[in-house]
């Protein structure tokens, strides 16, 4: 038997081991969230901080303060 992530999320197929990790992403899965930069809207609030990277590279944002902000979202 294999020991993989087994709970699966009906609306994005990602994948958790825990019933629990599972339910609280659930909570916020197609939500979504708005990115502080440019506005845009992300599917997801765990995508964010990946959003976020892009906006880091391309020198968009590099401001520490809105940092603080965007650990409320994520
Ligand atoms: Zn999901
Ligand atoms: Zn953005």
């Amino acid at each position: 038997m294999s020991d993989g992530p087994r709970y699966i999320c009906c609306k994005c197929n990602v994948r958790y081991k825990k019933i629990s990790a599972l339910r609280s992403h659930q909570r916020e899965c197609g939500v979504g969230a708005e990115c502080p930069v440019c506005h845009r809207r992300v599917t997801q609030k765990r995508n964010l901080p990946k959003h976020m990277e892009k906006h880091k590279r391309d020198g968009s944002w590099m401001d520490e303060d809105n940092m603080k902000d965007l650990k409320m979202f994520s």
